[in-house]
């Protein structure tokens, strides 16, 4: 039996080209405002190189949509309670089934299952640490957030993790592109930086699953490397680099008044018991969130 700290991913290093990606938004298939074709091009047009297409209860078909530039993937938001996107399947699933049900499903089509707007769902942190096949959640929804004011799930996304869970965070739009509803909600405010071998839909749902990815609203993270036991980024610059985790102390890295901060390392003996991540603020109070690295828990001997 070992209790040596250290992390689950040594010698992990996420660098290099990345891919600009949302997983949330609507199309007049479903209740958004612009159809398949407009609305990836909105898409492309604010930088965005693949765009899951989410319209609820339903796989809208996307293989004809050739954006240059942009890809498109087949999804889903189920529409159940709590809510669940599907990111590359093929069908739709029955939304009155329970969430794990759901998430099995999705899952099994290859899908990359993602809970939507937990805030806005009601969801309390059992209904996701009982969910194997769950492999992220929204940490942060801008519609809900500008519409509804219940877009982020960070202190839930935490205590899931905090209770062992391996669970993604993943920031989307939500966009319905549609004048006609109460509120209108853009492409571009929250999306995914994947570090992916290939701008297709199978290695972008593998990198998915890995967790190689960031979440932001504008900020980037351009290296995270993990060893045994330290944690190095690299990033645009910020005002603040957050190290955060669930049930002990975590650290704030500020940047000197008129300057910024463009990499930090792991503080010196911050040693969390079972994960920690990392959050960008830039001087406009955008936020940009790592996926938590996981602390390795030794392998009890049995007595
Ligand atoms: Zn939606």
């Amino acid at each position: 039996m070992s209790d040596v700290f250290r992390f689950d991913q040594p010698a992990c290093c996420l660098t290099g080209r990345r891919i600009k990606a949302g997983f949330h938004c609507h199309t007049t298939h479903s209740d958004g405002g612009m159809s398949v074709r407009e609305t990836v091009d909105r898409y492309r047009s604010k930088g965005f190189e693949c765009v899951g297409i989410t319209d609820h209860r339903q796989v809208t078909p996307v293989e004809d949509i050739g954006v240059e530039d942009c890809i498109a993937i087949a999804a889903t938001e189920n529409g159940g309670q709590p809510d669940i996107i599907g990111v590359g399947v093929e069908t739709a699933v029955e939304p009155d089934l329970p969430l794990a049900e759901r998430a099995a499903m999705l899952a099994g089509q290859g899908g990359f299952t993602i809970a939507a707007h937990p805030t806005y769902c009601g969801v309390l942190p059992a209904d996701y640490v009982d969910c194997p096949h769950l492999m992220a959640m929204e940490i942060y929804n801008a519609y809900c957030d500008a519409a509804y004011a219940n877009g982020y799930a960070l202190e839930l996304w935490d205590m899931v993790l905090g209770q062992g869970k391996r669970i993604w965070g993943v920031a989307g739009d939500d966009a319905h592109l549609n004048p006609r509803k109460r509120y209108y909600s853009d492409a571009g405010l929250g999306w995914v930086e994947i570090w992916a071998d290939d701008i297709s839909r199978q290695p972008v749902v593998n990198a998915l699953k890995e967790g190689a990815f960031f979440s932001t609203q504008g900020p980037v993270f351009d290296s995270i490397e993990v060893q045994a036991d330290s944690i190095s980024v690299t990033c645009s610059p910020v005002s603040q680099i957050r190290w955060r985790t669930f049930g002990k102390v975590g650290y704030v890295v500020y940047a000197e008044a008129g300057t910024t901060l463009t990499r930090a390392s792991l503080p010196d003996g911050f040693r969390p018991d079972t994960f920690v991540r990392i959050e960008l603020v830039d001087q406009d109070g955008r936020r940009a969130w790592s996926n938590p690295v996981f602390v390795h828990a030794p392998e009890r001997a049995a007595c």
